[in-house]
C-alpha cells in the first residue's frame, strides 16, 4: 500500500505511541481520537476551551485497550530481522509510570499472558533458532547493563556491590563483530526462561544498591542486549544484537526538588535524552554528521542506531489530564523521527 510504501521511505526509525490505561476509570482522558493510520489527537480535559485539540502522527498509536500481544504483532517482524543480522534498538520512552516497564518488563509476576516485549521477543527469537535449526547454528548471549548519572554499571557482574564504577569502557569505533560491551560480563543463555530469570537477577542488583529502588530505577537508563551469533552450513557467520532499552522518566523534575543528587540525576538524564533525540533526528534525516558522542547511551548504542539497524520507540503516556504538560513534551520528542 502507499502508506507501506511510504514508511520504506522513511527509513529504519519507527515510532509507536502507547497510552496506558487511566487508573480512575471513571476520569476524562486526554485522548479525543485516535487513527488508524497512527494520528493521535488530544485534548486537555482541564482546559478544552484553550488551545483546542492538539494532532501528532506516529506509525502507530496503540490506545488503552490494547494488550501486550498487540503490541508485540507490530514489533515481531522487528525482532525477527535480529536473526538475519540486523541490529535492533527498542527503546521505551515517557514519563515515570507512563507505562514503560510494562510494555517492556510487563507488569511482573508469572503471568505469561502479560509478557513483555522483552520475553515475548527472546520467545520468538528461540522458536525461530529452532525452526531454522536445519540450516542454521545460533548462539544466543545476553549483556545487562544501567546507565545512571553517565556511568555504567553491569547489572549481572558476579558481585555488583563490590564493582566500581566506572565499570565499562565503550569503545567508540567496535565493528558488528563479537560483543558490544567487552567489560560487561557475558551469559550464554539457551531459553527464554534463562534470559527472565537474568532479567530477574539484573533487577534484583539494581535494587542492592538503593533503597529506594523504585526511584532509582525511574532515573536510570536500564539496557539488555541480547548478542546472536548465527553460522550457516556453509560456515557463513553472521552476528547482530538487539537491544531493549528502558529509559529513564522524561519529566521535568520539580523545582522545589532541584537539589544535589536529584539535580544531578535530572540533568544527566535530560543531557542524554536529548542527545538520544538528536541522533535519532540526525538518523531520520540522513545527515552526515550523527552525534554519538555526546552521552554513554548513543555511545553504547552506537552500532545499532543508523546503517542498516533498525530503531523503534515507544512513546508513553499517561491518559491523565494532570499529566498533560508532561504528554504533550513525550509526544513532540517522538513525533520528530516518525
Ligand atoms: P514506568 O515504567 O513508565 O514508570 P510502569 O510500567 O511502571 O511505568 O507503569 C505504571 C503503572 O501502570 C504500573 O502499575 C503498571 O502495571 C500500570 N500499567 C502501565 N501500562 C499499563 C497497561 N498498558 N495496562 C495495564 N496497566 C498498565
Ligand atoms: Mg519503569
Amino acid at each position: 500500500t502507499l502508506h507501506n510504501m511510504v514508511q520504506d521511505l522513511k527509513g529504519n526509525i519507527r515510532v509507536y505511541c502507547r497510552i496506558r490505561p487511566a487508573f480512575d476509570a471513571e476520569a476524562k482522558t486526554i485522548v479525543d481520537f485516535i487513527g488508524e493510520d497512527g494520528s493521535l489527537v488530544v485534548i486537555d480535559p482541564l482546559k478544552p476551551w484553550k488551545d483546542g485539540r492538539k494532532i501528532f502522527e506516529f506509525n502507530r498509536v496503540f490506545g488503552s485497550s490494547a494488550t501486550q500481544e498487540d503490541v508485540f504483532r507490530d514489533t515481531k517482524p522487528l525482532v525477527r530481522s535480529v536473526m538475519d543480522g540486523y541490529n535492533v534498538c527498542i527503546f521505551a520512552y515517557g514519563q515515570t509510570g507512563s507505562g514503560k516497564t510494562y510494555t517492556m518488563s510487563g507488569p511482573g509476576g508469572e503471568s505469561t499472558e502479560e509478557f513483555g516485549i522483552n520475553q515475548l521477543a527472546l520467545n520468538d527469537l528461540f522458536l525461530l533458532a529452532d525452526e531454522r535449526k536445519d540450516i542454521m547454528s545460533y548462539k544466543i548471549h545476553v549483556q545487562m547493563v544501567e546507565i545512571y548519572n553517565e556511568q555504567i554499571r553491569d547489572l549481572l557482574a558476579d558481585d555488583p556491590l563490590l564493582t566500581k564504577y566506572p565499570f565499562i569502557v565503550i569503545f567508540p569505533c567496535m565493528n558488528g563483530n563479537g560483543l558490544p560491551l567487552p567489560d560487561a560480563s557475558v551469559h550464554p543463555v539457551n531459553c527464554a526462561r534463562d534470559v527472565i530469570d537474568l532479567m530477574k537477577l539484573g533487577d534484583g542488583n539494581r535494587a542492592v544498591r538503593s533503597t529506594a529502588m523504585k526511584k532509582r530505577s525511574s532515573r536510570s537508563h536500564s539496557v539488555l542486549t541480547v548478542h546472536v551469533r548465527g553460522e550457516d552450513t556453509s560456515g557463513n557467520i553472521i552476528h547482530s544484537c538487539l537491544h531493549l532499552v528502558d529509559l529513564a522518566g522524561s519529566e521535568r523534575v520539580d523545582k522545589s526538588e532541584v537539589t544535589g543528587d536529584g539535580l544531578k540525576e535530572a540533568q544527566h538524564i535530560n543531557k542524554s535524552l536529548s542527545c538520544l533525540g538528536d541522533v535519532i533526528t540526525a538518523l531520520a534525516r540522513k545527515n552526515s554528521h550523527i552525534p554519538y558522542r555526546n552521552s554513554k547511551l548513543t555511545l553504547l548504542l552506537k552500532n545499532s542506531l543508523g546503517g542498516h539497524a533498525k530503531t523503534l520507540m515507544f512513546a508513553h503516556v499517561s491518559p491523565e489530564g494532570d499529566s498533560f504538560g508532561e504528554t504533550i513534551s513525550t509526544l513532540k520528542f517522538a513525533q520528530r523521527f516518525s
